[in-house]
């Protein structure tokens, strides 16, 4: 393997970029082919007033142990945490608070019995909720061990999602939707003893030499909002209107942290990475996302609108790998690293060849792919009372319940609406001013005098053709192995794997998230220098390590670096696994 040198990265978000840059700085020659026009992905920042704003992800959840929490200390930006939530009623009045702690605490509580009863219809059924998910692999070290140990890695408002599971509340019967399906019964191709990974010719033909596991049916225990319903019958006829809105505020705050309504949401898996999650505040960053990834794309060699159209795998000889972009060109290498987020994969927008294993499709099919979308908006002045978050309980539930006061963090009147699940992707099909007209109505009936914004930015993913979504969900029809199944690269005939796959829909320790990406991104990296240069690595690879990172730059004062021309090169990046 050892001239195997060259690597195209297909995608410049998070983890295309983790990827390139630990392979370059371990010497292999990296092209980055990027459709926009532009690095990120899903990190956007617009400037709002002379302040960074982030359209996509804008948190880094739990800054303890968490990788991109060193990069961020290493380049000097300033993390900011938000806690604080004001919650005001559809009628523009504040909403009580002990009122609010009591109908949080039976949400919450509503949650714990539906984790316990989905796990419980598991159970009936023969299977453990461990066969189900990694909680029979023990987390990696430093990471939380405890199942909902106090929200999720998502939550825009810290206190807000709540812990589901470890606690045991009563369980009623658990008779919830179940349909199991035998639709995930393909095989996931052999296993090839040297690396771990699954063959893509053997699971193409069925053929490989290696074992065959056979893949446990599908078990359904259905969707999370039917076991809501159930569950929480009997609490919720008890709660008066305005109780049965603050409910349902907490419902829409978690949808929007899920990017999903309850009902797409599988019962017992939605939330299977919260075991993971990093301890600490959830904080975002005063520079915005767009200032870090500008420094992670330097020196890389990445070529912007280079649409990937076609991804040809020689799977006979060893010829490696091809990508051809939209206007014709190709491009050879001896390995690929797919980023393309699962949105696209699901739109199968980028042709395979050979196509990808029924596993692997069957897995981009069953897995969810949400949609979280913002409106940025920046006032003359400041006319809300100051604070992290501004919850509305809406009469219908779902649509504009958070904003994101941003006047402490970035010195300016600035504020983001944010919307999630099945209502963020019909206002796509709205003009800019109908979206506006309908969250100033909101702001209205809360502030009174509300003043026109001065600048307004919208996103719209669920229709941005390099994302299609914001990101992935564990669906009632998929589990976490679905997340591991993304992340098998494709081998060649020699089982040597030359596709790789990594994004925030490849793991699933920290899915949907940036961390994950990152993580994601180094982990291939890993896979291929491992490969390579297998003698360099005391341990073979392993796809459950987290392989983390501590990034160093110079020392440059703070003082001395602007977020968009300054931000210093990154002179070394050290890998170790833990
Ligand atoms: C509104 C929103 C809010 C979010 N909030 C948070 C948050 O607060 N915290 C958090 O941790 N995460 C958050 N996320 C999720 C986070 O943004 C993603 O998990 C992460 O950025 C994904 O990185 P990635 O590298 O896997 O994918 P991407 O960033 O999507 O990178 C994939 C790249 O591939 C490119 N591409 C696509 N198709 C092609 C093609 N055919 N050819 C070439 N290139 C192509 C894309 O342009 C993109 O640059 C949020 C996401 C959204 C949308």
């Amino acid at each position: 393997m050892g001239e195997n040198r060259r690597v195209i990265v297909v995608g410049a978000g998070i983890s295309g970029l983790a990827a390139a840059r630990e392979l370059t700085q371990r010497g292999y020659e990296v092209t980055v082919l990027e459709g926009r026009d532009r690095p990120g992905g899903r990190t956007v920042s617009v400037d709002m007033g002379g302040s960074m704003v982030d359209l996509g992800a804008a948190f880094i959840h739990g800054v303890e142990g968490n990788p991109l929490s060193a990069i961020v200390k290493e380049m000097g930006l300033t993390p900011v945490p938000f806690e604080q939530c004001t919650l005001y009623q559809s009628d523009g009045w504040p909403a009580d608070i002990r009122e609010d702690r009591r109908v949080e605490r039976i949400f919450n509580d509503v949650l714990e019995r539906c984790h316990q009863a989905a796990v419980q219809h598991l159970e009936q059924r023969g299977r453990s909720f461990s066969d189900a998910t990694a909680a029979s692999r023990e987390p990696a070290p430093g990471l939380s061990n405890t199942i909902g140990s106090g929200g999720s890695r998502r939550r825009p408002a810290s206190t807000l999602k709540p812990s589901a599971g470890a606690t045991a509340a009563t369980a009623a019967a658990a008779g919830a939707a179940s349909t199991p399906s035998g639709n995930g019964a393909a095989a996931d191709g052999a296993v090839d003893s040297r690396n771990g990974v699954h063959s893509t010719v053997a699971a193409a033909t069925g053929a490989a030499a290696g074992v065959e596991p056979a893949q446990p049916q599908r078990i359904l225990p259905g969707r999370l909002d039917e076991l809501l319903a159930q569950e929480g019958k009997s609490l919720l006829s008890g709660l008066s209107k305005g109780e049965q809105q603050l409910f349902n505020w907490h419902r829409g705050n978690l949808e929007i942290a899920c990017g999903a309504d309850l009902s797409e949401l599988s019962a017992v898996h939605w939330n299977q990475d919260d075991r993971y999650q990093y301890e600490g505040d959830h904080v975002m960053l005063r520079e915005g996302y767009g200032c870090l990834v500008k420094a992670l794309s330097k020196r890389l060699d990445i070529r912007y609108q280079a649409e990937v159209k076609v991804i040809k795998l020689d799977t006979t000889a060893v010829k490696g790998v091809q990508a051809t972009t939209a206007d014709g060109r190709t491009f050879d290498a001896d390995f690929l690293v797919c980023t393309l987020p699962l949105g696209v994969l699901k739109a199968r927008a980028v042709r395979f060849d050979p196509v990808l294993p029924q596993a692997k499709t069957d897995s981009i099919r069953a897995l969810g792919f949400g949609c979280l979308n913002k409106v940025v908006m920046l006032f003359p002045t400041v006319f809300w009372d100051t604070m992290d978050f501004i919850g509305h309980a809406a009469d219908t539930r779902g649509q504009w319940v958070l904003f994101a006061d941003l006047s402490r963090m970035t010195g300016q009147a600035v504020l983001v609406a944010m919307t999630g699940g099945p209502f963020a992707t019909s206002i796509e099909r709205l003009s800019d001013s109908g979206i506006l007209q309908q969250i100033m109505a909101v702001l209205k009936r809360i502030y009174h005098k509300v003043p026109e914004p001065v600048k307004v930015e919208i996103s719209r993913w669920k229709s941005d053709r390099f994302a299609r979504g914001s990101f992935s969900f564990i669906a009632p029809d998929a589990t976490a192995k679905d997340y591991d199944t993304l992340s098998e690269p494709l081998c060649d005939g020699f089982g040597v794997p030359r596709v790789l796959f990594a994004g925030e829909a490849t793991t699933r320790y920290h899915p949907s998230t940036t961390t994950g990406a990152w993580l994601s991104g180094l982990r291939e990296a890993m896979r291929i220098d491992m490969l390579v240069r297998p003698t360099k690595h005391k341990e073979p690879f392993d796809p459950d390590c987290v392989y983390d990172c501590s990034i160093r730059f110079p020392r440059v004062p703070h003082s001395e670096r602007s977020p968009f021309t300054g931000a210093p090169s990154p002179c070394e990046l050290k890998l170790t696994a833990t």
